[in-house]
């Protein structure tokens, strides 16, 4: 396989720098952000407060022990929301091919660039120039792959750039900690730990069969990373990426206290798969079809969450705002987009973690009982009469989306098969 140039861009305690160009009196301080009350937990926190043991994750009562003098700001998602945008939309710019893997983590494929500019060089500039027009820092790491990179973006914090070529990977990795391959999470360090393993170099020498009886299916995977091997693509981030769910009713309705309740529990069925899913939206559209087959959306753009209440009450609002001709509807649907990866962190700035443990505990059931065991009651009534479209794939643009998409790199046959799954149902004779 041709070698590759894979960069991964992670901005340096992003919410703790957005803070900073806000109040320049925070340069150098220890800085917490997170839940305010003693129940809360650390979100993010500043180099400086990391001196003092403090690290995210963390309650904060614990931090505010370690680091008296620090000081602690609640968080504010929608403008982290905003800066994280602008950060993308300044590497969509510049790149032939990026994914966004986090409101702070980019990774970009250059392979081939060497030819013309120098990878080096090509990634400076851009740091540059984030660093140029939103004020923010950001490091980097240049490799072979996206795990060696974003390795390698963690050992040049702060401020920093790393390359590791093809034959130093080996030797970059072995002296590290087992902690800084990506997918080793405590539970795994731990375990690996008790067997006397600290080093990444322990791993690469062990045999693979053996990390298999050690860690079953992830055994591979683990000692791969290990070995700097990692052949997953850099997935083109699109803020086309959606999920969404549509309900086209047996009789149209007029019922808006029904139509709501039936949002709501639209919302908290796609709420519950973007958790599972481990991501996390910051658009929200909602669809509604008059009887007339005129078909009317509208979307919201938010600070990127998973949580149903948020999510619920901008849906509600959109629903207002749309269904303004008070007249028989046949059909809603609610979408999702603008998706990355993430899981709860983001809303710990709210106090209230026994909220964020409640979420937890109904997915918890949810997984093992199905889906429809916890409900809402607003969402339970009704459920029966009408037909449900499900989608799986993340990809499938909206309707309005079909001709723009086709005007972008795409081949008829592929366009040909969005118009099939999107075309409106009266074509495809499916009335209900
Ligand atoms: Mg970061």
């Amino acid at each position: 396989m041709r070698e590759r140039n894979i960069v991964h861009l992670d901005l340096d305690t992003f919410f703790v720098s957005v803070e900073r160009l806000k109040d320049s009196s925070l340069e150098g301080k220890p800085i917490l952000i997170g839940g305010m009350s003693d129940r809360g937990v650390v979100a993010s926190c500043s180099y400086e407060a990391r001196l003092y043991g403090v690290h995210s994750a963390m309650p904060m009562k614990m931090a505010r022990n370690l680091c008296e003098d620090a000081i602690i700001i609640r968080g504010d998602m929608e403008m982290y929301t905003k800066y994280s945008r602008m950060v993308t939309d300044i590497i969509a710019e510049e790149s032939p091919l990026y994914e966004k893997a986090s409101v702070d983590e980019h990774y970009i494929d250059i392979s081939g660039m060497d030819q013309f500019f120098g990878c080096m060089k090509w990634t400076r500039e851009l740091k540059q120039k984030i660093l140029h027009h939103t004020g923010l820092p950001i490091s980097y790491g240049l490799s072979v792959n996206k795990t060696v990179s974003k390795i390698a973006a963690g050992e040049a914090k702060p401020d920093g750039e790393l390359e590791v070529i093809h034959k130093q990977v080996l030797p970059f990795l072995s002296p590290l900690s087992i902690k800084k391959i990506p997918m080793i999470g405590d539970k795994t360090y731990h375990l690996l730990r008790s067997m006397g393993i600290q080093y990444i170099r322990t791993l690469q020498l062990m045999p693979v069969e053996m990390m298999e009886k050690v860690l079953g299916k992830n055994g591979q995977v683990v000692w791969k990373k290990a070995n700097g091997i990692d052949t997953s693509p850099v997935k083109p981030y699109s803020e086309q990426k959606s999920m969404g769910t549509e309900r086209t009713f047996e009789k149209d309705s007029i019922d808006v206290v029904h139509l709501k309740e039936l949002l709501v529990s639209m919302v908290e069925k796609l709420a519950y798969q973007l958790r599972k899913k481990q991501k996390l939206t910051a658009c929200i559209t909602v669809k509604i079809r008059y009887s007339n087959f005129d078909t009317h959306t509208l979307q919201k753009r938010i600070p990127y969450t998973s949580l149903d209440h948020v999510l619920i009450a901008t849906a509600k609002e959109l629903f207002d705002r749309l269904y303004k001709r008070r007249i028989l509807i046949r059909l809603i649907g609610v979408r999702f987009s603008h998706l990355v990866g993430g899981v709860q962190q983001l809303d710990l700035f709210e106090d209230t973690p026994e909220m964020i443990r409640l979420y937890l505990a109904l997915d918890k059931l949810r997984y093992r009982y199905g889906r429809k065991s916890v409900l809402r009651a607003v969402g339970i009534s009704n459920r029966e009469k009408m037909k449900e479209e499900e989608e799986d794939a993340e990809d499938r643009p909206l309707p309005s989306d079909i001709e723009q998409r086709a005007s972008w790199q795409m081949g008829g046959s592929t366009f040909k098969r969005l118009w099939k799954i999107n075309r409106p149902d009266y074509l495809t004779g499916n009335r209900t």
